[in-house]
């Protein structure tokens, strides 16, 4: 059963209304502050959250530790590709030449 939710323009106090159809009727007055004429808000579970939006909304603590975890990793060092290279002087065969 959809949820409408309706918040009021004078105070921000949101009112929940559970109706089977989608012309839900809105409540007349705002129920804290008495202001007629309530306007319709985006239900909660109307939001389409991807991880991109997840992670921007994420607290920035969170941000720098996952820097510091990738930065911890074997895979952050630039010169690991390097280290695992035989030179040329150093192979066994080093094989017939390129020719461009
Ligand atoms: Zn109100």
């Amino acid at each position: 059963m959809p949820i409408y939710v309706y918040t009021c323009r004078a105070c921000g106090a949101r009112a929940e209304v559970f109706a089977r159809r989608r012309d839900a009727t809105p409540p007349e007055a705002c129920a804290r502050c008495g202001t007629a004429g309530l306007a319709q808000a985006p239900a909660p579970f109307a939001l389409h959250r991807t991880l991109r939006s997840t992670l921007d909304n994420l607290d920035p603590i969170y941000h720098k530790r996952i820097d510091d975890a990738i930065a911890r990793t074997p895979e952050a060092d630039p010169m690991r590709l390097l280290a695992k290279l035989t030179p040329f002087s150093a192979a066994e065969d080093p094989g017939d030449p390129i020719t461009f």
